[in-house]
């Protein structure tokens, strides 16, 4: 059975509506375009206070919010960070912008987050730290490998670019690093477009964060530039969609959930599908399956395709991938390894509704029919 008409399904979909509108025309007609305006300390403020942090800085990207919070840190040449093998290649890059090395370490199979056994095997005295990745919407298991971080003085980096809203225990992931790099790209759970944000407790590093955002200018002195920043700013045009996502954003997180909820009741018994570790509750950015093998799940996204259904293959592992290979170290990556090959994202945005979620499951299980 083929669905020739039937309407496509993308694997994301922002949700934007009025209040989105009505915010961007009032940044418009007060002429604050720029990175002045008030929707950038309002968004920043309300992002803090739904995370659970003190300080909020609003930056261009995910990308910049995580190379901000490493300048911001003094992570720089000589130093190693410790990043997961398996992630969006960004934050791997950010620890090379600060020219720094970054030391790659194996996820583990529940929750996908870093390898505390192979965090240890990895620690030199050149370590400085760690940045913790909040996989595909899974919280890692953060509470350990902070309490390693203290004991050890390291710094603890958390990238929760796809995880806005997920716990681990009964706080929200991103309240628990020195520093929490998100993003607001226009697939993530929260966006501004373009987008992102360092959050922390600290009001100094807060401070440090604001002024290197904005070319290292002193704020007593204007153009006074005692160090080297970044014209890392986000626009209160991108603020003003910010503060209208803040408004449904506990909403979308509790839509995702019910979506993965959907998807594991249809399909969970023909295929493993991704599920919330002990320790905390996933917000599943993009819902994912584990196909037995790399070739069937290039076969399965080839089979959706047909059917109009959207999906992403997982990220590869970094060390495979010509300009991260030198820093595997002495390191293997059995989970990242088994995972890359194998894990497919299927659709999973907020407005996603029963019909679309029934397609998909049904499609998914056809193929597995064979
Ligand atoms: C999306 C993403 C980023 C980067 O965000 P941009 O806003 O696209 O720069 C960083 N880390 C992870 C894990 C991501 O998924």
């Amino acid at each position: 059975m083929s669905h020739p008409a039937a309407s496509f399904i993308p694997v994301y979909r922002p949700s934007l509506g009025d209040s989105e509108l009505k915010n961007v025309q009032e940044a418009v007609q007060s002429g604050w375009i720029s990175s002045k305006g008030h929707f950038i300390p309002d968004f920043e403020s309300g992002f803090a206070r739904f995370i659970g942090t003190r300080e909020g800085v609003a930056t261009s990207s995910g990308t910049t919010a995580l190379h901000l919070a490493l300048a911001a840190l003094g992570v720089g040449p000589g130093d190693e960070v410790i990043v997961p093998d398996l992630t969006f290649v960004a934050p791997i890059n950010a620890v090379l912008y600060v020219g720094a090395t970054p030391v790659l370490v194996d996820v583990e199979r529940e929750g996908w987050g870093l390898d505390i056994t192979g965090i240890e095997a990895a620690i030199t005295p050149r370590t400085k730290g760690i940045v913790l990745v909040h996989l595909y919407g899974n919280p890692a298991r953060v509470g350990p490998i902070r309490e390693m971080c203290e004991r050890r003085g390291f710094f603890l980096v958390e990238d929760g670019a796809e995880a806005h809203g997920a716990t681990y225990g009964d706080r929200k992931v991103g309240s628990f690093g020195r520093v929490s790099c998100f993003s607001f790209y226009g697939n993530k759970i929260l966006t501004t477009g373009e987008g992102g944000m360092c959050l922390t407790d600290d009001q100094q590093l807060a401070d440090r964060m604001r002024m290197l955002r904005d070319h290292a200018m002193r704020p007593e002195r204007r153009y006074w530039h005692a160090e080297v920043g970044f014209n890392y700013r986000m626009t209160n045009l991108q603020a003003a969609v910010g503060v209208a996502q803040l408004e449904r954003l506990e909403a979308s997180v509790r839509r995702k959930v019910e979506v993965a909820r959907r998807y594991s009741e249809l399909m969970s018994d023909k295929i493993t599908v991704q599920r919330s570790p002990s320790w905390g509750q996933s917000v599943f950015w993009l819902f994912s399956v584990l196909a037995a093998d790399g070739a069937s799940r290039d076969r399965l996204a080839r089979f959706l395709a047909e059917r109009n259904v959207d999906s992403r293959p997982f990220f590869h592992p970094a060390h495979v991938m010509p300009p991260y290979t030198r820093f595997a170290g002495h390191q293997t990556f059995p989970v990242s390894d088994y995972l890359g090959p194998r894990g497919l994202n299927l659709p999973s945005y907020p407005d996603l509704t029963e019909e679309e979620i029934l397609r998909v499951s049904n499609a998914v299980l056809d193929f597995l029919k064979g």
